[in-house]
């Protein structure tokens, strides 16, 4: 094999990084990867484990000097998100990826680079390759299908795991720690009606030209969410010229705050209707962040249709959409700029006589997830809607005592004395979550080095930081 990747300290670390990058990996599809991995283990003799979930564990026994240092585990997902440029003939079931390097940046050509999680596979293949290397007992994990749901997390078996300090190498950018994520639920509030008849004009509203964004992420930056905007201006309706809905559909996925909502409504007195929304629409105008300038609320005289919901299930269905809890709920007491739990309605729409309304919740502390959730559960038992709670994974609350979070901030300033290193939270979904509440008394922490537009064709690595990261993870592994 030819390798490009000349020039930088870390040569193992990039030779592995260029030999996995010529193995297909999306998620779902980590056969190779794991097939590639038992192979490195045997030809060096390393205790391997592999499980249905195509997830791979390695295990090396201390070196002289360490046999009484703790064991650590080394995390990082071997799948990659599968994005190409329009026109990209690269077929990511059969073709290595093609790297090239430009301005001290990898990426690959028209297509993601898997960085995102490459470098930890590498980083952990370095370390084991390396027989000179000093270290405790050190546990290796290489996980399948974290892009798709975290299922390889999900389904390992943490028993195996003699570790009780974890450290994931799946975060960006290069000086920043990750010391909490988000967990998440899925629930919907669901509510049937009988149709009524009717043979009128609709009056169509639509709510257009918000920005959205992830609903982790972006959940603090008060962006407005369409389908909340639209239960706010139905029920301003509702209030003074009652109507009954026809149907109503807004976003389109629970982890993004929705930028549309559209609602059929059929109204005696459409004037007054129309003049009531845009007085409405005009308020909320004026409130909505920069980010939010291009909202706008398009009134328009529907088609003729022949059934509708009535008064009462009309009602009922304003109820979910202006009552649930959204938004940032709660901020981390021990970072105040860190949210720590957030809710966002992310679907809404009519089928086969039923509502449905489609809500993510995320919080780094389960206990407060609780919370949240029986409050949900309440107010469908008020409003008479079913609630139901299809998915929940654990959050990773952040730990003040951590001794991985106060060993990356010493170890990081002596390798590098010029930087100000920082730990973090993120308000979004990491595996170190799922072994926190698998493993009992695990420390983590999350590492990497800067990568940028993951997840994207212009995903690039930063190379001389990929040199620092791997100083950090000896550095760290060893650390007596
Ligand atoms: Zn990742």
């Amino acid at each position: 094999m030819e390798y490009i990747i000349k020039g930088y300290r870390h040569t193992s670390f990039f030779k592995y990084f260029e030999e996995i990058s010529a193995i297909p990996r999306g998620s779902g599809n980590e056969g190779g990867m794991v097939a590639y991995l038992k192979a490195f283990a045997e030809a060096r003799g390393i205790y391997c484990y592999t499980d249905e979930h195509r997830n791979v564990f390695m295990r090396k026994g201390a070196t002289a000097g360490y046999e009484n240092v703790a064991p650590i585990l080394l995390q990082g997902h071997t799948d990659m998100v599968c994005e190409k440029n329009g026109g990209c003939e690269h077929d990511f079931e059969k073709d290595p990826l093609d790297l090239y390097i430009e301005n001290g940046m990898l990426r690959a050509r028209g297509t993601t680079l898997g960085a995102d999680d490459g470098v930890a596979v590498a980083a952990m293949l370095a370390l084991l390759d390396d027989e000179a290397f000093e270290h405790p007992v050190l546990e290796c994990l290489f996980t399948s299908g974290e892009e798709t749901g975290l299922f390889g997390a999900h389904g390992f078996d943490c028993s195996l795991i003699t570790a009780r300090r974890l450290l994931n190498m799946d975060t960006s950018p290069d000086g920043e720690a990750i010391a909490s994520c988000a967990g998440s639920s899925d629930l919907m509030f669901v509510r049937e009606y009988d149709k009524e008849k009717a043979h009128e004009h609709t009056l169509n509203l639509t709510v257009k030209g918000l920005a959205g964004g992830h609903s982790g992420a972006d959940i603090h930056t008060g962006r407005a969410n369409a389908i909340r905007l639209m239960g706010r201006i139905l029920a301003r309706l509702y209030d003074d010229c009652p109507f009954h809905l026809v149907s109503i559909s807004g976003g389109n996925k629970r982890n993004a705050i929705p930028r549309e909502c559209e609602a059929q409504i059929i109204v005696l007195d459409m004037e007054k209707a129309k003049a009531l929304a845009d007085e409405e629409a005009k308020k909320i105008a004026a409130e909505l962040v920069a980010a939010d300038s291009r909202f706008h609320l398009l009134l328009r005289r529907g088609r003729i249709v022949e059934s509708c919901l009535s008064y009462k299930d009309t009602s009922a269905v304003i109820n979910m959409l202006t009552l649930p809890i959204n938004g940032v709920y709660s901020m981390s007491p021990v970072n105040p700029d860190f949210v720590r739990t957030s809710s966002n309605i992310g679907i809404v729409a009519t089928e086969e006589g039923k509502v449905m309304a489609s809500v993510m919740a995320r919080s780094s502390c389960d206990s407060e997830m609780d919370a949240l959730l029986l409050s949900f559960k309440r107010l469908a038992k008020a409003c008479a809607f079913d609630y139901v709670l299809e998915d929940r994974s654990s959050g990773w609350d952040m730990n003040p005592n951590s001794k991985l979070a106060a060993d990356f901030l010493r170890i990081y300033k002596q390798l590098f004395p010029e930087s100000t290193p920082v730990v973090n939270g993120i308000h979004a979904g990491l595996e170190c979550g799922i072994f926190v509440s698998k493993i009992e008394g695990c420390d983590a922490l999350s590492i990497g080095p800067t990568m940028y537009e993951i997840h994207s064709p212009n995903e690039a690595l930063d190379l001389a930081s990929c040199d620092r990261f791997c100083d950090l993870v000896r550095a760290m592994v060893s650390e007596k």
